[in-house]
């Protein structure tokens, strides 16, 4: 599916997958960018595929154009440090994932780290909103939505103003949480999660869409026009062919046009990570 052009901020890779033919379908979609997002082993189910530091390095090493590397910092009881955030710099990693906190995102302990980013220019992408059920690993690190609702992103972005921070899947379903972020010069949100289906597609329209009776063509009575311009394309899980029809559909619903959907797709992407000539 040729899409134009795309920057994904927000992918896994799974242990299981064709790497080098899912890389080739991502450039045959149009994807010039993909943020493959690592995810820390400690609160990882013992049978899950999802791909760590050391399996997003290698990949990203093999394919350095098209794989930018979101390496993961334990937030758990054993939390990383400064120096961890250095080491993946070093490494090739262009940027952070967090996740899976055993104390809100915006705790105190956490700010050597944010410190750290900032200082090395990683943008970091954070799970905000609601967590599924882990199964076992749910006794390993205790967590709560609650640590990772939108507005935990707030003190962080306001204490660290140039670290761009991404909340993931509109913090649904705190969507209003989120939005009202973005007005921060240094937040940003993904719209992805839900599998990309209808159920979360749904979520999404009530979330933007603006009130009943509104003209959806002005800016000022439909918000979503000037919010899309701090959204960012990203697919989780699905492939792109899921989610490049999903986005549209909401983009089209919501009346965005041609100027903002290249924002929303690839080129606020580009400006967080300071890519120039894509
Ligand atoms: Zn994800």
């Amino acid at each position: 599916m040729a899409c134009g052009k795309l920057v994904n901020i927000h992918a896994h890779l799974h242990t299981t997958q064709d790497v080098s033919a899912t890389v080739r379908q991502w450039t045959a979609d149009g994807v010039v960018k993909t943020c493959v997002l690592a995810e820390p082993s400690f609160w990882m189910p013992p049978n899950s595929t999802y791909m760590g530091n050391a399996d997003v390095l290698k990949w990203r090493r093999e394919f350095p154009d098209a794989i930018v590397g979101m390496g993961a910092v334990e937030l758990g009881q054993n939390m990383g440090c400064p120096d961890d955030i250095r080491r993946l710099k070093d490494e090739g990693f262009e940027g952070l994932k967090f996740d899976m906190p055993s104390h809100p995102y915006d705790h105190d302990r956490y700010f050597p780290l944010y410190a750290a980013a900032e200082e090395l220019h990683m943008p970091i992408l954070f799970h905000t909103g609601y967590v599924a059920r882990l199964e076992v690993s749910d006794r390993r690190c205790h967590p709560s939505s609650d640590y990772m609702r939108p507005f935990r992103l707030d003190r962080i972005a306001r204490a660290f103003p140039n670290l761009p921070l991404i909340g993931a899947h509109l913090g649904l379903p705190h969507g209003h949480e989120a939005l009202a972020l973005l007005s921060l010069p240094n937040v940003y949100y993904d719209i992805s999660g839900g599998g990309g289906q209808k159920p979360h597609l749904s979520k999404l329209k009530k979330a933007l869409a603006p009130f009943p009776g509104a003209d959806w063509d002005n800016p000022q009575e439909n918000l979503a026009l000037e919010q899309f311009k701090k959204l960012v394309f990203g697919t989780d899980n699905p492939p792109v062919s899921v989610w490049y029809p999903a986005s549209e559909e909401i983009l089209n619903y919501l009346h965005i046009p041609g100027e903002t959907r290249e924002l929303f797709y690839w080129k606020t992407a580009a400006a967080i990570f300071g890519w120039t000539g894509l």
